[in-house]
């Protein structure tokens, strides 16, 4: 955003407008801490403001002031279409194409509304007049923060923002640990404990909320389902849905299993495959150079971070492995490569 830009913005939301909040499928801590962080700022504002999301999401990001408040778009949907297609503006958070909201995106695209882009991920598509775009920044709960201090609002900052934006900034950085964290994102996180984020009992709500069921598919997971293929740096889990129901599974349940994979001493690719729904859903995580971005995009119709992305496959589950297997030959130089 420009100067002159920032100036539009402001005087745009300097009366009572109505305003959705969207954010992407599958929404994760950055995604509901994002979005329910502006929302919370936003009322404060007067405004009439619905959020929506595709669909609905882990049961640990409930706890968040507003919550009661999101459309599920599965479950709500004329509500959810009524308050897009009535809307003046929309924001668009934690996304950078409008294939990321699935069926969501026919009715953003319909909508006459002005479209705002909040978001840190990589090659965002064009369909907004105003962007607050950084692949710098660690979350877009970051960019909130940054879009309330140019609005010339940090006054309006309290608890409830506050542990909104924290939620996401942690979610999105591993707690403080990706290289994605900066002094720029310790130094807003001590404004945001400051203006009354409750960190120690974030913490407890979003990782310490765990079924004893979660726990053991996780076991399970790192028992028998782990693959490590030393020869490429790479290691993966794969999970079928007989198995997912075995361990109840529940949404959410499988964030962060991934990582385990990129925690074997010189590992630097990991993927996680899980069976949902009659399609395979794909996690990716790197370390260093090698971009995941760009392989999800080329092979598994996804994007993200060049350190974390996600993607699908329509193949079976074992057809998606293999194809996942062979493609690792193609990619040796890469993930052998020193930097
Ligand atoms: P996760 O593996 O946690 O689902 O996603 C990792 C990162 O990639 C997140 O920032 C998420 O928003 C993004 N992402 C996940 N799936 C997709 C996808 O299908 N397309 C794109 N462009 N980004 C994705
Ligand atoms: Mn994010």
């Amino acid at each position: 955003m420009n100067a002159k830009q920032i100036r539009e913005v402001k005087s745009l939301l300097s009366k009572p407008k109505n305003i959705v909040i969207v954010t992407h499928w599958s929404p994760d801590g950055d995604a509901i801490g994002s979005s329910l962080g502006l929302y919370n700022y936003l009322i404060k504002k007067d405004h009439k403001i619905t959020v929506v999301t595709p669909n609905d999401y882990p049961a640990f990001l409930y706890w968040m002031k507003g919550n009661s408040k999101v459309l599920d778009f599965q479950k709500k949907i004329k509500s959810a279409k009524n308050a897009v297609a009535k809307a003046d503006l929309i924001f668009c958070l934690d996304f950078n194409s409008l294939k990321r909201i699935d069926k969501l995106g026919d009715e953003v695209s319909k909508s006459p509304a002005i479209k705002f882009i909040i978001d840190h991920h990589l090659q965002p598509d064009d369909f907004a007049k105003y962007m607050l775009h950084s692949t710098e920044a660690c979350s877009t709960c970051e960019l909130v923060f940054d879009f309330i201090q140019l609005m010339g609002d940090k006054k309006l900052m309290d608890k409830d923002i506050a542990n909104c934006l924290y939620t996401g900034i942690m979610t999105d950085t591993g707690s403080f640990r990706y290289p994605s964290t900066t002094a720029k994102t310790h130094r807003i996180t001590a404004e945001l404990i400051d203006a009354g984020a409750e960190n120690g009992e974030i913490h407890n709500r979003i990782y310490d909320t765990s079924t004893e069921k979660r726990l053991k598919l996780l076991g399970f997971c790192l028992d028998e389902k782990l693959i490590v293929l030393p020869e490429y740096r790479t290691a993966f889990f794969n999970i079928s849905d007989a198995e997912l129901k075995r361990y109840n599974y529940q949404k959410g349940d499988t964030e962060g299993v991934v990582n385990f994979a990129l925690g074997i001493e010189g590992i630097r690719f990991a993927a996680f495959f899980a069976e949902r729904d009659g399609i395979i859903k794909v996690s990716f995580r790197s370390k260093g150079s090698f971009d995941v971005n760009k392989f999800s995009r080329a092979n598994f119709s996804g994007g993200g971070h060049a350190n974390a992305a996600g993607g699908m496959s329509e193949l079976s589950l074992k057809k998606t492995i293999e194809k996942f297997v062979a493609l690792l030959p193609e990619y040796k130089k890469q993930l052998l490569s020193k930097k």
